[in-house]
């Protein structure tokens, strides 16, 4: 999909706020950091449209993307960042638990990865979680353009194994810097539609 019209619509703390358009939804998760805003950003064509590198501790919302009028993606709030209290940990765990679950209109989970590393305990959690909801999930792998692209196929079949992914959840090797795998993002996404 060549993206030329995407606006913020909602910030939303509760279900009352979700957009009531019917479209598809996406929803954008992984740990903070992780490059999750770039990929947003490279994938619908814009700078900065989501923020990224934007501090956690902040009020956490989910943020409504629509994107040429055909869908949605939804922006969660990062996870595993250190220094967020319990009580914040609990409430986040709230809102993703009741928009993941009750959500008619989701349709996948991009779980933003990084490429080098072993996925993290909260990576592992996540999944799990969508798989425990049979929530589809496309795993997105980026910073691909910090390792040498021989290296590739090594650090995907070890994300895929510690992930344990399920046949049918594919995983696509991504660069916001280099815009590498945006096509293929796409075309899991439009299949998904
Ligand atoms: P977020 O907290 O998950 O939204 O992460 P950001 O999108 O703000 O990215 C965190 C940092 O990683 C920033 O300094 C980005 O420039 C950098 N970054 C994100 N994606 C890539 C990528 O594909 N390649 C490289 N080299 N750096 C990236």
């Amino acid at each position: 999909m060549k993206v030329h019209h995407a606006e913020i619509v909602i910030s939303a703390v509760k279900p009352e706020q979700y957009p009531e358009d019917g479209y598809p939804e996406f929803a954008l998760a992984g740990r903070s950091n992780v490059g999750k805003s770039s990929f947003i950003n490279r994938m619908i064509n814009r700078k900065s449209l989501a923020r990224t590198s934007s501090k956690p501790g902040k009020t956490q919302t989910l943020n409504f993307y629509k994107i040429e009028d055909q869908l949605f993606f939804v922006d969660v709030p990062g996870y595993g960042y250190a220094k967020v209290s319990k009580s914040e940990r609990a409430a986040w765990g709230r809102m993703i638990e009741q928009y993941i679950t009750g959500r008619e209109t989701l349709r996948a989970v991009l779980l933003i990865i990084d490429l080098r590393h072993d996925p993290t305990a909260d990576d592992k959690m996540m999944y799990d979680f969508l798989k425990h909801y049979n929530i589809p999930c496309v795993v997105i792998a980026t910073k691909a353009d910090k390792i040498a692209k021989g290296k590739w196929e090594r650090h995907k079949s070890n994300v895929k194994k510690q992930l344990d992914m399920v046949k049918g959840d594919p995983i696509i090797v991504f660069s916001s810097e280099k815009s590498l795998g945006v096509e293929q993002a796409w075309q899991e996404i439009e299949k998904r539609m």
